[in-house]
């Protein structure tokens, strides 16, 4: 009996076994011969679609995905890559822009299957965005929406300032909407805010990223908005009125606004405000900056950082533990974009932990997934496990500036943003400057035009310019003219500032 059990056994193990081989057979080809049929869009669609599902909501208590943000390494680096195989064909398929320089540098689709695939195919820049846009106006090749993409699913139209070259424009979907929400939510959730905040947001109707952005991932996380497309008065009164714990604004308008609401009569500090949300301006990698608006309003400061020509991709983000750290640290989203730091003359990579200007590559669009876009920072990348529990990389001393915006000035390099540092490091002057450049002869001229907080008398006017132009010598190794004008004598603004004015004969 028991050889017959035996063999009984042994062939309805058989048995089973070959229908399993069968059905694991039929598994295994059905979505294959399926996914054949399916263009390179609906691929990306749904690479897309899998890994944002069951993400409209938290599901941590101070992590939002905790399954992607606190991911290991090597996960991570799994997840880049299988979403780049997707991109790949994509891009080629849906962009002549990218098709053309994929001939150019003599790639296929699956030549980049990989992260260290990436440097085969050359960083592009703004300046190639400008030229095929000036070609094929008024959106250039280099999106993947086209005029059918657009009619059945189009959402907004985002376009860059324009203050360095022609402003590009890009056209987002509907798909990117709701990526959009749960990306921004992410970055928002890291800062602390939840369902039971408020935001004044202070903004016009304007085809700037950073708002919207902020304004859907509010909407997902159930956190009450206050729209503030209304004068810095009503704004005022808003605040009074309604009681918003959060304000989200550029860093120029956040201290300005502070000054309006004390010139009203009424203390920021005191006023219900606990959180300011910035972006368009680096604003906590400035230390002086960020300290005079935290003094301000005492209130948490927190920024975001990207760019308009790859979102939806939620933003670089200050979490809470990376504020307390010196310097700040800024998460990149690593699931959602890879991050890669060039050196600025060859544009090649650099070393690990060695300061570069940044690339992204985009993982998470329908509409503007581009591949080693130049955003064109200085900053230098720290990967170990931050104290939050995310174990995305972290830009040490957070973006103090973009390429485009360095100065040279008598053969120095100068960032804007070093002037600004020295300038609200000293109490007595306030929050606005601009740096003037001028043709004198062969030399440039370089003068700092700043405003006194109150009306000084002559020895500490004199003694304010002392010490802005020691400070200016010995952190730029340039010696500035000073003025110092009186106070409210420069222009304010809600949005970017221009603060500087270049004069210069042939410029
Ligand atoms: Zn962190």
């Amino acid at each position: 009996m028991a050889a017959m059990d035996t063999f009984v056994e042994t062939s309805r193990m058989r048995r089973q076994h070959l229908l399993m081989v069968r059905a694991r057979k039929k598994i295994s080809s059905t979505p294959v011969r399926r996914l054949k049929r399916l263009s390179a869009r609906e691929r990306w669609l749904a690479v897309l679609e899998r890994f944002s599902r069951g993400l409209d909501e938290p599901l941590g208590a101070r992590i939002w995905a905790p399954a992607l943000e606190s991911a290991s390494r090597s996960r991570i680096v799994e997840i880049q890559e299988e979403k780049l195989r997707a991109l790949m064909p994509f891009l080629y398929e849906e962009s002549a822009f990218y098709r053309e320089r994929m001939r150019a540098a003599r790639l296929t689709p699956s030549d980049i299957r990989s992260v260290s695939d990436l440097p085969k195919f050359p960083v592009v820049t703004k300046e190639s965005m400008a030229t095929n846009v000036a070609a094929y106006p008024p959106w250039g090749t280099y999106t993947t929406v086209d005029h059918k993409t657009w009619r059945a699913r189009g959402w907004m139209v985002f376009s860059t300032s324009g203050t360095t070259t022609t402003p590009r424009s890009f056209r987002y979907t509907q798909v990117d909407a709701r990526l959009w929400a749960i990306t921004s939510a992410r970055a928002l959730y890291a800062m602390g805010l939840r369902a039971g905040d408020s935001a004044l947001t202070c903004t016009n109707y304007n085809p700037h990223v950073f708002f919207w952005s902020l304004h859907y991932a509010l909407n997902l996380m159930k956190v009450a908005i206050v729209p503030g497309g209304v004068p810095t008065e009503r704004r005022l009164a808003m605040i009074d009125l309604y009681r918003p714990t959060v304000l989200v604004a550029t860093p120029s308008y956040a201290l300005h606004l502070a000054v309006a609401l004390r010139n009203a009569g009424i203390d920021p500090r005191r006023s219900s405000i606990r959180k300011v949300i910035c972006g368009g301006e680096a604003a906590s990698g400035i230390p002086s900056t960020r300290r005079r608006i935290e003094q301000a309003w005492d209130a948490e400061l927190h920024d975001v950082y990207g760019c308009t020509e790859a979102v939806p991709a939620g933003w670089a983000f200050t979490c809470r533990e990376g504020l307390s750290a010196d310097p700040v640290s800024t998460h990149v989203q690593e699931d959602l974009q890879i991050w890669e730091l060039v050196d600025p003359q060859t544009l090649e990579p650099v070393g690990p932990g060695q300061r570069g200007l940044t690339v992204v590559t985009n993982l998470n669009s329908e509409g503007s997934p581009q591949l080693r876009f130049l955003v064109g920072d200085f900053t230098s990348f720290d990967t170990r496990r931050c104290r939050c529990g995310r174990s995305f990389a972290r830009a040490v001393g957070g973006f103090m500036g973009r390429a485009d915006d360095l100065l040279n000035i008598r053969g120095l390099k100068l960032f804007p943003s070093a002037i600004e540092e020295i300038v609200r490091g000293i109490d007595s002057l306030d929050d606005e400057f601009q740096i003037v450049i001028e043709t004198e002869g062969v030399l440039d001229a370089f003068t700092i035009v700043t405003e006194a907080r109150t009306i000084l008398d002559v020895d500490a006017a004199l003694e304010v310019t002392r010490r802005l132009e020691a400070e200016v010598i010995r952190r730029c190794e340039l010696r500035p003219r000073i003025r110092i004008e009186a106070p409210g004598t420069l222009p304010r603004t809600e949005f970017k500032a221009r603060r500087v004015i270049d004069r210069r004969v042939g410029l």
